[in-house]
């Protein structure tokens, strides 16, 4: 399998370059050459595969001969060491709880995956890869905790200073080895700016190896379509094909979750959730795509103006609208209806959402209120615990720390203080070592 660039001027490669460059050198995203379909008998027998049985196969045709079959095995199995309950909450619907990794959110399967493809392919070449990534939360603990201790990689984690929860900052300003946090001053914005100099500088290139760890990079993106499947697993019971509502900020797992269903997977219908910061669903009403400016809000995770795997979703329905709006819809939901969302569901169900699995459940709602005859799937994509503040207050309870958090607690914060300044952070990077 190879992927292309969709900016379509720079040549084809294979998973393995695609893996280690991030992006093409036209800076378009990498795109598969065609979606391998899932044998029909693995669908319908899908409770008789284990976990890693499936994601092996479903991982086998993307990553090639780039990666031998027992590393790619147990690069699989690593990389989904830990349960995906799918957990009844309302009549019609169910959370599909995507939090019990290392760091409490669904970017650990991205994140783990990418780190052990890097980590391998690492060894076949002399020169050190740095992975330079800018969070606003989530992504930062995912990838430090599944890099950690990768020989051959280092890493570089730009954050807003003050902007992540306690439990976010000291997931990923606690691993030390080879994981680096720069507490930077200034926004997630910011950050994300000087990450983009970065890679566009020429100086920093001729003297480093750089790559990206956002979803952009298909070794963090295609895994992700594997807990659409162990969802399907538990599901099958219920006979008719689901629902599946995702809360969206860079459209990485919705895509996921579009390529499963390109593949063979059965779903009925897709709902991409969002916060104010809507400029899909928008287009998914009108059928024009604005980006706009970044907006705060309580599912931080998702304040994307300009959502980079959107081109992907394009791409894969031929950007033919008719196509795209038959399976997919739009919501977007306030923080005022979220927090509401939050507080009732606790108190109807005795479940708590977190903000981002409580933008999804609602616009699920939403949307099967409408189709009263359809059942349905949320992501919960993050532990409440990530968000105290904001799910404590409409809960009145206090949210209990996991025990596999509870370490965090007795390790010590350490960040480099920076500007948010690209010539400091060039600086920093040109005489590190
Ligand atoms: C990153 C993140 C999202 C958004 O996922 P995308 O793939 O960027 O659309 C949603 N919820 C949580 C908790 C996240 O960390």
């Amino acid at each position: 399998m190879n992927y292309f660039s969709l900016n379509k001027s720079t040549p084809p490669v294979s998973f393995k370059d695609a893996t280690i460059h991030g992006q093409a050198p036209d800076k378009g995203l990498y795109f598969p050459e065609s979606i391998p379909t899932i044998d029909p008998h693995i669908i319908q027998h899908i409770e008789d595969y284990s976990k890693q049985a499936l994601a092996y196969s479903i991982m086998r045709p993307y990553t090639g001969n780039t990666i031998d079959e027992e590393t790619l095995y147990t690069i699989v199995s690593e990389t989904i060491d830990f349960p995906f309950p799918l957990i009844p909450v309302s009549d019609n619907s169910y959370a599909l709880e995507l939090f019990h990794g290392p760091t409490l959110a669904f970017k650990d399967v991205g994140a783990r995956f990418m780190s052990r493809c890097l980590g391998y392919f690492s060894h076949q070449q002399k020169e050190k890869i740095t992975v330079l990534v800018a969070t606003s939360g989530d992504t930062g603990g995912a990838v430090a905790n599944g890099f950690l201790g990768v020989e051959g990689v280092d890493v570089v984690i730009l954050y807003p200073s003050g902007k992540v929860s306690p439990v976010q900052e000291l997931q990923l300003t606690t691993c030390g080895q080879n994981i680096t946090a720069l507490e930077i001053t200034g926004s997630f914005d910011d950050c994300q700016a000087m990450v983009k100099d970065a890679f566009m500088d020429a100086d920093l290139h001729k003297k480093l190896q750089l790559t990206s760890a956002n979803s952009i990079n298909v070794a963090r993106w295609l895994p992700q379509q594997l807990y659409y499947f162990f969802a399907y697993r538990h599901w099958k019971e219920t006979q008719q094909a689901p629902v599946i509502s995702v809360p969206c900020g860079n459209f990485g797992n919705l895509c996921a979750g579009l390529l499963a269903h390109a593949g063979g997977l059965p779903v009925k219908h897709f709902i991409a959730a969002c916060n104010v910061n809507d400029a899909v669903p928008d287009y998914l009403r009108t059928g024009i795509y604005h980006t706009k400016a970044p907006v705060p809000t309580i599912s931080n995770a998702m304040d994307v103006g300009s959502p980079s795997n959107f081109v992907r979703v394009l791409e894969l329905f031929q950007h033919n609208y008719a196509d795209i709006t038959e399976i997919i819809s739009g919501y977007t939901v306030s923080d005022a209806i979220t927090k509401q969302t939050i507080g009732e569901v606790y108190k109807k169900y005795g479940y708590t959402l977190d903000p981002h699995g409580a933008v999804a459940y609602y616009a699920l709602d939403q949307y099967l209120q409408q189709h009263p005859k359809e059942k349905g799937i949320f992501l919960e994509t993050a532990h409440p615990v990530k968000f105290p503040e904001t799910v404590e207050a409409m809960t009145g309870k206090k949210i209990p720390v996991p025990a596999s958090a509870e370490y965090l607690f007795t390790k010590e914060k350490q960040s480099v203080k920076m500007d948010a300044s690209f010539a400091e952070l060039k600086e920093w990077l040109m005489n590190r070592h």
